[in-house]
């Protein structure tokens, strides 16, 4: 069976000891192992880097960006077979993987303008004979975690910009599919990248712990659930670590009775059945406004009945597999447990779960409602739950008093009522007749509430930001004529 080794100081480290099975979910067939990284590696891969990024934080602003172009051509060469390989352990389509790539990509185009957003600033003559200039600095060695819904455009959402800034960067990816973070590593020292800079260790929630605390590790990203974002926060900045850590979603799509319901049925199984479901940004619940809920139940229905399951591999699949069985089966059981809490199945997507590989079909749930488990609890799998509301302000309580705080969509054609939704929802992105609305590379990704521990949102000004230390420095060239003694505090008028 293949085996998936870490990198380290820019080469492959055969990974021995505990290790973890990598399914291929769509046949459920064991495709690969990959070892754990043990204490000594960490050390050893922790001081490679810390070396690494003396060197690559001194390097100029050109040498940094031309290695960021040659990488994002490297990815761009190498799409389609990164996508594979994000298909075969991901499951996802081939399409889907593609897409993720290309936001991922976006990520490297923006940090391909590091000369323009480490600008500092200068200030003339803020007191007599007196500058004031500031800069930023990388911030060190940076460790990333990514989980395994999206095993190319988170890496690079951290990665490009920790390396635009002149940090070197230790990415641990999902032991469920690590294999794309290894072949960036490949690409990246292609792009000529200095070894060391980048490395890759494989592990569990050990490995992570033992990572975000060593010493000599500078700031920690996290993306994954919102459990474990909180213990990394909280372990991160006990341990005096700068720490982002982006955790789950509860996604509303939140349908007004003005809205055009055939364009509100479409962006519902586009956003809440994609990637299967597994995708952060997912819509998860559909909040139908006043007297339309039955209509578009209904339409949302008819459309599931078109959805094609089936490998990633394959044209013809609308979505794939869940990455595991046990996932499946979990997801599998909220379907099945919703009858006790007052749910109406609409549609029941359990029966594709006797399939070999890890399928299930979309699930619809209606009257569905806060409280129950289904409501409650991220899925993150093709269950859209549907809970209806009599007027706009309800719907606006129901988004709020949800824990999460990832994204939320307003369906409508009443451009006043979408402007006051914006202000009103406590949540971090906000889609006005836009399902998913991730946002383009020049701003930064980030939620509210459960969905974020820490401040910074991650990439964008935001993350290049988390990356950098800012120095301000104020300069005054005295003559020996103007010195004098003067124990008052210095004042600029
Ligand atoms: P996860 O939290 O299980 O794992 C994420 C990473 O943390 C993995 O690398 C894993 O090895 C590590 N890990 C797991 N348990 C740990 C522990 N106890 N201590 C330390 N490290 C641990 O998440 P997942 O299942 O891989 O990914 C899906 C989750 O990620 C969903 O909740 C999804 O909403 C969330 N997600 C959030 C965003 C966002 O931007 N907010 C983006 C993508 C995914």
């Amino acid at each position: 069976m293949r085996q998936i080794n870490h990198v380290v100081g820019g080469k492959t480290r055969i990974s021995t000891g505990r290790s973890a099975l990598v399914f291929n979910p769509a046949t459920g067939e064991e495709i690969a192992t990959v070892g754990f990284a043990d204490v000594a590696l960490i050390d050893e891969v922790v001081a490679l880097a810390r070396s690494a990024a003396a060197a690559w934080g001194n390097a100029t602003l050109a040498q940094r960006t031309s290695v960021l172009f040659r990488f994002r051509q490297l990815l761009l060469d190498h799409s389609d077979e990164l996508a594979e390989l994000i298909t075969q352990e991901h499951g996802k389509t081939h399409a889907d993987a593609l897409g993720e790539l290309s936001r991922g990509i976006e990520t490297v185009e923006y940090a391909c303008g590091l000369s323009e957003h480490l600008k500092g600033s200068f200030s003339s003559q803020v007191a007599d004979g007196v500058d004031v200039h500031s800069l930023r600095e990388p911030v060190g060695v940076i460790v990333a975690v990514t989980p395994f819904n999206f095993p190319a455009m988170v890496p690079l959402w951290m990665t490009s910009n920790a390396l635009a800034a002149g940090n070197a960067i230790i990415v641990k990816p999902s032991e469920r599919d690590p294999s794309t973070t290894v072949r960036l590593a490949e690409l990246l020292k292609e792009a000529g990248l200095p070894d060391g800079v980048f490395s890759v260790v494989h592990g569990n929630a050990d490995t992570v712990m033992t990572l975000i605390t060593h010493a000599d590790i500078d700031a920690v990203s996290f993306v994954g659930s919102t459990p474990v974002a909180q213990a990394i926060y909280q372990a991160g900045t006990a341990a005096g670590k700068s720490v982002q850590a982006l955790g789950g979603a509860k996604n509303h799509m939140v349908v007004l009775p003005d809205a055009d319901l055939d364009v509100a049925a479409d962006a519902a199984i586009n956003a809440g059945y994609g990637s299967a479901g597994e995708r952060c940004m997912a819509i998860s619940v559909v909040v139908a406004v006043g007297d339309i809920a039955d209509e578009l139940v209904d339409k949302i229905a008819t459309r599931t009945d078109a959805l094609r399951v089936g490998p990633g591999s394959d044209p013809a699949s609308d979505f794939g597999p869940i990455i595991t069985g046990h996932q499946r089966d979990k997801i599998a059981d909220y379907v099945i447990q919703a009858p006790r809490h007052g749910i109406t199945v609409v549609r029941d997507g359990t029966d594709l779960c006797s399939r070999p590989g890890f399928f299930i079909g979309p699930s619809l749930l209606d009257h569905v409602t806060p409280g129950t488990p289904a409501y409650d609890d991220e899925i993150f799998g093709p269950v859209l739950c549907v809970v209806r509301v009599e007027d706009y302000a309800a719907a606006v309580r129901v988004v709020n008093a949800n824990r999460y705080g990832n994204g939320v969509a307003i369906f409508t054609r009443d451009g006043n009522t979408a402007r006051l939704f914006t202000k009103q929802v406590t949540v971090g992105m906000i889609g006005v007749n836009v399902p998913i609305p991730v946002p383009v590379a020049s701003y930064s990704f980030g939620g509210w509430k459960d969905s974020l521990f820490g401040h910074a949102h991650i990439y964008g000004p935001e993350g290049m930001g988390f990356y950098t230390r800012s120095k301000v420095i104020t300069t005054r060239w005295p003559s020996a004529s103007e010195s004098q003694i003067d124990l008052g505090f210095p004042r600029s008028r």
